[in-house]
């Protein structure tokens, strides 16, 4: 069966290099679907949960906004920041949720709303992936 090359890019390191049969991505516009033969192709992606399916698994990858490109069944995703489901760290991710809560409720004078809120979205997906890997 044909199949696609997925490669998961951060600023830190290759975080993944697998043949799969389908990913799911999240595109800024909405969720995008990628199998083999896809046309060439860009997207945007928003803060959110990514999947593959290889080996009658499915599995889900956090990824924190950045690009993903489409080309000869291979997708490339170069995101901010990215881990897969089970390395996700659940306490870390509760912390930073309740930081990112307690800063919004404060509203205090040099309160970065786009920062926090953006920190919130990231802790809430990462805790949404909890169970699924
Ligand atoms: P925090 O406030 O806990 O640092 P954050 O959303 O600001 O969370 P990012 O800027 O997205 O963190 O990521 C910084 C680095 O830390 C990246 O390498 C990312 O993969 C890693 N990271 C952040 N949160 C977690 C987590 N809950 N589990 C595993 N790795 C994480």
């Amino acid at each position: 069966m044909a199949s696609l090359q997925l490669e998961i890019v951060t600023p830190d390191q290759l975080l993944l290099s697998k043949e799969v049969d389908y990913v799911g991505a999240p595109g800024l516009e909405g969720e995008f679907g990628v199998l083999p033969g896809h046309i060439p192709f860009i997207s945007a992606l928003a803060i959110g949960g990514l999947y593959y399916k290889a080996d009658g698994k499915t599995r889900f990858v956090f990824v924190s906004g950045g690009f993903a490109e489409i080309s000869d069944d291979k997708v490339t995703v170069l995101a901010e920041s990215a881990e897969e489901a089970e390395n996700i760290d659940f306490a870390r991710a509760e912390h930073a949720r309740k930081r990112a809560e307690q800063r919004l409720a404060e509203k205090a004078a040099d309160l970065n709303q786009g920062r926090a809120l953006a920190s919130l979205t990231r802790a809430s997906i990462r805790l949404s992936l909890r169970g699924r890997s």
